[in-house]
């Protein structure tokens, strides 16, 4: 479903970045420091991750380019990822979706779906039910199978709910009875 991944300006990636994703398993690999676990930030990041503290920084500008000895620091970060939806599995009339964020210096930020302005609140919409929301168990890095492991049977119930595709309607009911 995940077909591409571009980053610009995000974390150590100065220059526009691609990155294309084959059906399957992915995985990254290189040295130390050469930025794997950026790219899975990235994808965090992307699926709308609020707090910087999970991303490995203080505040979330921290994500932006902030220079090397070559290279000045950039203003703006912005990570897109284009998904697959011939098969309908986001919430979305459409065969693909791109979705953009960026964050600006001052903190301010937006989403974009295939190059429109769009709401937070949509694209979790869009997302819910798919397997790919935040905090679905198809990222499953370092530390967090721990944390599957020792989560309560209700807070594994709700991880298994959102990647078997049924959260979006508890979601909805609750939205509903809140009306
Ligand atoms: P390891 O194998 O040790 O886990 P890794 O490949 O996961 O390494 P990352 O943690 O992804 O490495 O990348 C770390 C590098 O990213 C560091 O060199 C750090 O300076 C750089 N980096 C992180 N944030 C920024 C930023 N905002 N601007 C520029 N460089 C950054
Ligand atoms: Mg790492």
């Amino acid at each position: 479903m995940l077909k591409r991944l571009e980053l610009i300006g995000f974390k150590s990636f100065a220059d526009k970045t691609r990155f294309d994703f084959a059906p399957g398993v992915t995985a990254v690999v290189g040295p130390n420091g050469s930025g794997k676990s950026n790219i899975v930030d990235a994808v965090k990041w992307i699926l709308g991750e609020q707090s910087a503290k999970s991303l490995r920084g203080g505040e979330m500008s921290d994500v932006i380019f902030n220079g090397s000895s070559t290279r000045k620091s950039l203003g703006m970060a912005e990570v897109t990822m284009t998904f697959d939806n011939a098969k309908r599995q986001l919430n979305f009339d459409g065969d693909e979706v791109q979705l953009t964020r960026r964050v600006y210096r001052d903190g301010q930020g937006e989403y974009l779906v295939n190059g429109t302005l769009a709401r937070l609140k949509d694209i979790k919409e869009m997302f819910l039910g798919s397997g790919a929301g935040q905090g679905a168990y198809s990222i499953i890095e370092q530390g967090r199978v721990d944390a599957l492991l020792v989560a309560s049977t209700k807070d594994r119930r709700h991880i298994f709910e959102e990647a078997a595709g049924i959260s979006r309607f508890r979601v909805r009911k609750m939205d509903t009875l809140r009306k």
